[in-house]
């Protein structure tokens, strides 16, 4: 297989698919593939109860908070958020810093009177807004941030101090990367596809008392509280992605768990920093390094016709997907949990070495 470097849906563990695809015809000694079992019957429930269980212990998640194994993508969730948290006539703080973060505001507008408490928009996204530059309201329903944002490669290594508003954080493409403090949250949220398994699932950590936050009508799909009620299954989930999702929880427990992870991130993401800004100009990263992203780093070459081959040697050199979005142009690699250290050494010798050929 090929190094992957892709945004998302992203690399999985190579444990993980190997032993799915182990599993696939025979799960368990049951005769049947884990996809075609039904939701309801002992075995499967069984399995979602130990995914909810090692992803509790995974995160410390305390026992005042909901674990939901939802679909809809975390589109469908920067919309249901305020539909669920913001009663009628509330407003809620968004803090904006980056693609996701836009795509929150606009898919809340019509559920919640939204307020940008700050942005970095003028900035290009490329630092973070100070602490002390946003215009939190104390009244609001809740502040809404990206704790990464995965086009623009910028991320908050700390969680913000937001008073007693509930906190509700957009994960999708940082969870499981590092320890983080749920109880700072009200809610957690994230899509599947990066950090824990295939798309079409979402996590999502809510704190049990924001469950009765509105009484204003809506079918009981969009409702969490009929969603935790029913342990994530009010209509058929995703069982192929809890299942896939519940081996990456496994293999992250045998890798040491999210310290482990975080130290590994830590390594893999200096490596690549380092290589690009010890490259004489060759290669340049305009983030500013205090928010510089561990899962996604962007980056250019210092002349954007060489763009088309650099990235021709590189996927002909084993590396794959690493074209930058369109909004920002250049490069970007995506080093989440499931890429190994040997992978970003594979990358940073092939930059060196095509510095070298075309410098
Ligand atoms: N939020 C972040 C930070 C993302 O990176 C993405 C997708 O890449 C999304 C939200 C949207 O997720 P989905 O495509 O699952 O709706």
């Amino acid at each position: 297989r090929v190094w992957n470097f892709s945004a998302g849906p992203a690399a999985m563990p190579q444990a993980v698919l190997e032993r799915a695809q182990r599993e696939l015809l025979d799960w368990q000694g049951c005769g049947a593939s884990v996809m075609e079992l039904s939701h309801r019957g002992k075995l499967f429930m069984g399995l979602a109860q130990q995914a909810e269980a090692d992803l509790r212990e995974l995160l410390a998640i305390p026992d005042n908070y909901a674990v939901l194994f939802l679909q809809g993508g975390a589109t469908q969730h920067f919309a249901q958020i305020p539909m669920n948290l913001a009663g009628e006539g509330e407003s809620a703080d968004y803090v904006v810093t980056g693609h996701w973060g836009e795509k929150a505001v606009s898919e809340a507008r019509p559920y919640v009177t939204v307020n940008v408490a700050a942005s970095s928009k003028d900035e290009n996204y490329l630092r973070l807004p100070p602490r002390a530059s946003w215009q939190l309201n104390p009244r609001a329903a809740y502040v809404h941030y990206t704790t990464n944002e995965t086009i623009h490669g910028v991320q908050f290594h700390d969680v913000p101090e937001v008073g007693d508003v509930p906190l509700v954080a957009d994960m999708s493409s940082d969870i499981l990367s590092g320890p983080v403090d749920v109880s700072k949250f009200g809610l957690i949220y994230a899509g599947a596809q990066k950090n824990i398994g295939p798309s079409g699932l979402v996590v999502l950590i809510v704190r049990r008392d924001l469950l009765e936050r509105t009484t204003r009508p809506m079918a009981r799909i969009f409702r969490y509280a009929d969603h935790a009620a029913n342990d994530s299954m009010l209509n058929t989930p995703n069982t192929w992605g809890w299942y896939l999702a519940g081996l990456t929880f496994q293999w992250l427990k045998e890798q040491g768990g999210v310290a482990a992870m975080r130290e590994r991130n830590l390594a893999k993401a200096t490596l690549l920093y380092d290589a690009i800004d010890g490259s004489g100009g060759f290669y340049r990263c305009p983030v500013e390094h205090a928010a510089r992203s561990r899962m996604n780093v962007p980056f250019t070459l210092h002349d954007s016709a060489l763009d088309a081959d650099f990235l021709k040697a590189s996927e002909a050199a084993g590396l794959l997907a690493l074209k930058g979005h369109k909004a920002v142009g250049g490069m970007r690699a995506s080093i989440y949990n499931a890429v190994p250290l040997e992978a970003a050494q594979a990358l940073v010798d092939f930059m060196g070495d095509f510095a070298k050929r075309h410098g």
